[in-house]
């Protein structure tokens, strides 16, 4: 049966993975496609334009909430600035909050804010060629203190508790907070911010070098003898870098939006990561690799965009295991290629969710005025991204499923259940 958010939008959202497997958890679990309907569509969607002035340039900047599931508890979900930011992919991006925050069984709900703009257009308008790390900040404060602005009453409210996503980060975290007061009306605030949680800032690469050290015990294979390659050195990436070199691990590639680097032996990760700092990008660092997707690793881990594993990336992929770190980075298309190449794939909404578990822990402890210590917060996201993927990795097992469709079978019937507690089913 079509869904009233269909008729009422009028466009049908393409059919994603998270869609797909929703689907297919329905089919398996015998549930009205009414229900299936209501885990799938968001409760309430906004629109927003933003007014910016940038030295003197009065700008538009637009951008959308998908308020997506509130059944477990408040809407919650990180704000990215991107180009490529659009209602649909804000409302994917909402879904996977939504199935994450109930398989690693958090008392939250799902939400994602996008923002569009690209970051790029404000050198032009500024006169400027150089990367320069104060112009990137500045623009994405203009656009976040904007924001809050304009979603005081929603944020004061705690209707919608957000967090970073790609382009924001603790610094715009803050101005959320300057805006409010409020400390539990914002996560990923820096040291010092009224209600900051220590680890916060590492914890979504934190969470999947849990997964990628899951995942080596189990081949029995020592972490010297790992390669991985990592797509993305920002927030997630850099993190999940230094903690699997920590480990011993070796990190022979990775990629960023302007290039990528390669080196056999293992890249040394302090060095690459000053290198970022004054560069904004890996490019140049050492020798690029030939071709990112093709390189020889045992674990490939998209830390970086949405769709970035195509079918092309996935008939080149010789790494046996795929972490994703970034939310959505593998197409529906490109995932039927791996599975049938045997690529076995540790879904976003497991792999990546150390970001939302820290936050829950911010989100509860505001005025907290004795810190928990990032060993602690650690370790309550080890605690619970193992469990969530012991009991996943049963599911795939008993019901002959892939370790993706059985994190969409845990979550999806847990949400079920709530609602249909609430009477919303
Ligand atoms: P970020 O802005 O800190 O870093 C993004 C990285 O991706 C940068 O290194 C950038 O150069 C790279 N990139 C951009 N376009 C690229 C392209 N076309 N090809 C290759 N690399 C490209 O963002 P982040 O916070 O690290 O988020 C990365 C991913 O992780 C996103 O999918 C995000 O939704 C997801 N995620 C983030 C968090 C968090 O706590 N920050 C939590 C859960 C999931």
């Amino acid at each position: 049966m079509e869904s009233g958010f269909v008729t009422f939008i009028g466009k049908q959202e393409r059919p994603t993975r998270s869609i797909n497997n929703i689907r297919k958890v329905g089919d398996i679990l015998g549930i009205d496609d009414d229900i299936v309907n209501t885990i799938i569509y968001p409760q309430d969607v906004h629109v927003f334009r933003l007014h910016i002035n940038l030295v003197g340039h009065p700008i538009n900047v637009w951008g959308c909430t998908s308020f997506h599931n509130r059944a477990r508890g408040i809407y919650k979900g990180g704000i990215r600035i991107s180009s490529d930011v659009d209602i649909w992919n804000t409302i994917e991006l909402s879904r996977l909050m939504t199935l994450k925050t109930s398989l690693v069984d958090l008392e939250l709900g799902g939400a994602k804010t996008g923002i569009r703009f690209d970051i790029s257009e404000a050198y032009k308008l500024l006169g400027k060629k150089q990367y320069d790390i104060k112009i990137e900040s500045y623009v994405k404060k203009e656009i976040i203190r904007e924001f809050a602005h304009h979603y005081r009453e929603i944020l004061l409210k705690k209707h919608y508790v957000p967090a970073p996503d790609i382009n924001t980060g603790p610094a715009e975290m803050a101005l959320i907070y300057d805006e409010t007061h409020e400390p539990s009306s914002v996560t990923g605030k820096p040291e010092g911010v009224p209600g900051w949680l220590p680890g916060r800032k590492e914890a979504t690469g934190y969470g999947v070098f849990i997964v990628v050290k899951n995942l080596i015990a189990k081949t029995k294979q020592k972490p010297e003898e790992t390669t991985v390659a990592i797509q993305g050195f920002g927030n997630v990436g850099s993190n999940v870098a230094f903690f699997l070199d920590k480990l011993g691990v070796k990190i022979v590639a990775v990629e960023d939006k302007d290039g990528s680097v390669y080196k056999e032996e293992g890249i040394d990760v302090a060095s690459l990561s000053k290198y970022v700092t004054s560069n904004g990008t890996v490019k140049g660092f050492c020798d690029p690799a030939a071709d990112f997707f093709g390189v020889e690793v045992d674990i490939m881990i998209p830390a970086a965009i949405n769709d970035a594993i195509d079918v092309k990336a996935a008939k080149k992929i010789k790494a046996k295991y795929i972490v994703e770190g970034a939310n959505s980075p593998t197409t529906p298309e490109a995932m039927d290629i791996l599975e049938k190449k045997g690529v076995i794939i540790i879904p976003d909404i497991l792999s990546n969710a150390g970001g939302v578990i820290a936050s829950s822990v911010e989100y509860a402890n505001p005025i907290s005025t004795q810190k928990m210590d990032n060993e602690e917060v650690f370790g309550m996201i080890k605690r619970k991204i193992g469990k969530s993927m012991d009991l996943a990795s049963d599911i795939a097992k008993e019901r002959s499923i892939s370790l993706d469709l059985a994190c969409t079978f845990l979550s999806a019937e847990r949400l079920i259940k709530t609602m249909k507690n609430r009477g919303w089913t």
